[in-house]
């Protein structure tokens, strides 16, 4: 299905990274991807973990230092003269913030978080969007905090709104040159950005009690999505933000 297609994947921590399974989805369609890190010490667990895959490419991507993404993108058109699509998988906000009241949040605190996890978006789909002369697809990750209070997710909740509306609104200006932008929704999963959320354990809990499907979901059922909006079977869906999270947002009382 991903056969001939140039990947870019933002945001493989470890194994457990939903960016990682995004890739072993869509690697397993076929196609080529190259993956960013931040950070000397990731560069050497990627290294490992790309180790045996054929034509990748693993390169440092801070999202907060504008020279380095400049570099990477560069790097990207050097080796393959394309991209068919980019998988954002990358957020932050300092531990302190996500545990208490959003009332709390400092000003430093709340541009960082807003930084990498929301301007990140339109900063790497700027730099993507000429290297994708066929047209293209981006994918990015949110949460359920966007749109409803979930205790001490705080200003990651305010992030992942202002996530889902430039997912609309880059999806408007990208559209005329054929590339799609998309969210995923995704329900907790014990990686290690979600064990920053104070009572982590508590949320999956609810989910499991609540859900429609009465569990959690697995990373490879957010894999499994993202392989489907990169892929040209989700050709006629841009600027939607899809829920894999067991059916969890649409209960109410
Ligand atoms: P991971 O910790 O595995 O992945 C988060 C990634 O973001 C890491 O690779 C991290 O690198 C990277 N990152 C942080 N700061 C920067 C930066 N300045 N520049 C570049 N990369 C950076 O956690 P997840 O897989 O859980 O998170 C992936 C995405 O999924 C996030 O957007 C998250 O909010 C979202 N999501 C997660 C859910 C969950 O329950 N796990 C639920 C719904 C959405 P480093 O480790 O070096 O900081």
């Amino acid at each position: 299905m991903l056969k001939d297609k140039i990947g870019l994947v933002l945001g493989v921590a470890n194994k457990r990274s939903i960016a990682w399974a995004c890739a072993e989805a869509c690697m397993s369609q076929g196609a080529n991807l190259a993956f960013t890190y931040q950070g000397e010490r990731l560069e050497r667990y990627l290294t490992k973990l790309t180790a045996d895959l054929e034509d990748t490419l693993v390169i440092p991507c801070d999202v907060t230092n504008q020279s380095e993404v400049d570099a990477a993108f560069e790097a990207i058109d050097k080796k393959y003269g394309r991209l068919d699509f980019l998988i954002h998988s990358i957020a932050f906000a300092p531990r302190e913030a996500l545990d208490g009241e959003y009332l709390d949040t400092s000003r430093e605190a709340f541009l960082t978080a807003l930084e990498i996890s929301a301007y990140s978006l339109p900063q790497v789909a700027r730099s993507a969007a000429p290297l994708m002369q066929d047209g293209g697809s981006i994918v990015t990750m949110s949460y359920y905090g966007a749109e409803k209070v979930v205790e001490n997710y705080n200003v990651m909740g305010v992030a992942k709104s202002a996530l889902e509306s430039s997912t609309r609104y880059l999806a408007s200006d990208l559209g005329p040159k054929n590339i799609r932008v998309n969210a995923i929704s995704a329900g907790p999963i014990n990686t290690l950005s979600a064990r920053g959320v104070k009572n982590m354990s508590g949320f999956l809990k609810h989910v499991e009690e609540r859900a429609p499907l009465r569990r959690n979901i697995d990373a490879r059922e957010v894999g499994n999505t993202a392989m489907f909006l990169v892929s040209d079977l989700s050709s006629g869906i841009t600027g939607e933000t899809i829920y894999v999270d067991c059916g969890f947002n649409i209960m109410g009382i």
